[in-house]
Parts: C-alpha cells; structure tokens; sequence
C-alpha cells in the first residue's frame, strides 16, 4: 500500500493468486440508473416471522461473503464467468418490529423493480420463507401468470388463524388471497413426519402437485422437473422457483432451522437447477430458510452461492 509494500489494506484477503478470479469480483452494485438484463439479486433480510427461533435475517450478507470462497471457472465445462457480472441491488430494509409491513416492503420494492426492470431476473435471498408471500405477489402482478416449483421438506400451507403470516404459511396465504390458485404450485421434496395430514389434503383440495421425497428417490429429479415445466407452461406465462434450502438432507444443509434426514443430496439439486437454469420460462427465484447462527462452517451459505453460479453458467 503506497509507500509499504507489503501493507496491504484492513480485511484484504491474506493471498491473493494473480491467476485466480474470486466470484465475489464479478458482483457488482446496481448503479441505480442501468437496464439490467439476466440475474440481479435482492437481499430479503426478514426472520422475525419464523415458527422456530431463526437468524435467517443474516443470511444475504454472508450468502455475499460465500462468493469470495468460490471461484469463477468452471472446470466441467471449461467456462470462465469472469467477464460476466452479477448486480447486486442491495437489501430490503425491514421493519424492526412490524412484520407485515416488512412483508409490504418486501411488495412494495420487488414491485418497483420489476416494473423498473423487464430484463432482470430477481434471485431473492431471504430471509424466511415468509418472503415468498410478498415476492411472489409481486413477480404475479407484474409478470403475469406465475407457475411455481417449490423445494422444500414442508407444504408451507399451515392455517394463518394459530399465528399469523409466517414461514410456515406463504402458500396458503397466496391461495386464500387469490393471487394463485393450487394448480399453479408444484412441491417438491415434502417428506414424512414434517408435515400434517390436513395441510397435505389442504394441498390435493387445492390442486397443488405434491412430489414427495419418495417419488424423487424413485425418479429422477429431471424427470420430475421436466413434467412440472410442461404441466405449467400450458397455463402459466412464467415460473418462480422457490427453493427452500431444507429440502435438502440436513447432512447437505445443517443451517437450516427446520432440518432434518430423508432430503436430497446437494448434487440433486444442483442438477435441477441446471435444468431450470436453461428453461428461459424461470424468470426468477428466492432461496430462504438459512440460518448462518447454527451453520456449520458457512456450509448451507455456501451452498447457496455456489446454486446462484450453477443457475448463471446453464442460464448461458
Ligand atoms: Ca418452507
């Protein structure tokens, strides 16, 4: 630095290889004025709402700090994403101790966005799964008809009247208020002894799709998405994936609050997103349920990074 050397600045990282590029260097603040085309990503800082005590809240920045962990080539396909870049467009600022009102922050913002920017394609960083319910409301009213693929051990479809608008309700909340009809939703990974029979008969009642883990045990998850592709492209104009990171086996993802055994593997997963990555009708997504305060080494966090790489190197 200057002068010194070998003074380098406060919180630099202790070696830097001149030929290796670091994915945290190709994301980029949004300018606040340019037309982005591809992924941007929107940090949904919320936790408040959850069923079990959750630090989710913390999740984008330290989703952010995973990148610096990670590199931009991709050995298996020989692609380097060094000369692309990713506009980060900062957080959502919560309310401290209104949770609707976040939830109407989180509306409001995604709305302005969206209007703001038909190119982009939002990655949403909870947070909970309560974003999901304002997120999507949004992506509705301003991308049309939204199909949804939803990853996760849970129906989400808990009743509203025990607790309110919470991590346990999102989709039940989109059902009650008519923003989606059961037909538009298709879960994916629900597994025994995490859920209740009347939120499952909730779920078939409403014509939601229910894949549970069995059926991805027994068929590939491909095939599974690529039946939900088709199933939605014949009524929907767009799909939003929602991935709760708990689908996974909590061998895959110990941070998150509601893990547990029985998920997918980490390796499931990135193959779907593959596939979803290279079907232009995904135009947006959230990851949620993280909690960075019972991680393992940045495990889960770092898993979410490196899905938000996979998606962009198939998006092409
Ligand atoms: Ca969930």
């Amino acid at each position: 630095m200057g002068k010194f050397p070998y003074l380098k600045k406060a919180g630099e990282a202790g070696f830097r290889d001149s030929q290796v590029i670091k994915a945290h260097e190709i994301i980029h603040p949004w300018d606040g004025e340019s037309q982005i085309s591809g992924i941007g990503l929107i940090g949904a800082p919320l936790s408040k709402p959850s069923i079990s005590l959750s630090g989710a809240s913390q999740t984008p920045g330290v989703i952010r700090q995973m990148f610096s962990t990670l590199s931009t080539y991709a050995i298996e396909q020989e692609t380097d994403l060094a000369e692309e870049t990713i506009t980060d467009f900062g957080d959502v600022e919560m309310h401290l101790t209104d949770i609707p009102a976040s939830h109407d922050r989180i509306y409001e913002t995604l709305t302005s966005v969206l209007k703001d920017q038909p190119g982009l394609v939002p990655i949403v960083l909870g947070g909970d799964h309560s974003i999901s319910y304002p997120s999507i409301r949004a992506f509705s009213e301003n991308r049309r008809k939204v199909g949804i693929i939803q990853f996760d051990a849970h129906h989400d479809l808990r009743n509203r009247e025990d607790g309110g608008t919470g991590n346990g309700t999102p989709f039940r909340a989109l059902i009650e208020e008519g923003v989606i009809s059961g037909d538009q939703l298709i879960q994916i990974g629900i597994r025994n002894f995490s859920n209740s029979q009347p939120y499952h008969q909730y779920g078939k009642d409403h014509g939601v799709t229910i894949y549970t883990m069995k059926d991805v045990r027994e068929q590939r998850l491909t095939d599974i998405l690529h039946q939900s592709i088709q199933q939605l492209k014949a009524h929907v104009d767009f799909i939003y994936v929602s991935l709760d990171m708990d689908v996974l086996d909590q061998a895959f993802a110990p941070g998150c609050p509601a893990i547990g055994p029985g998920g997918m593997t980490s390796d499931d997963l990135l193959e779907g997103i593959e596939m979803l990555a290279k079907e232009p009708m995904v135009k947006g997504m959230d990851i949620v349920e993280i909690d960075p305060t019972v991680d393992f080494r940045n495990m889960t966090s770092k898993l979410a990074a490196f899905i938000i790489l996979t998606f962009m190197l198939h998006r092409g």
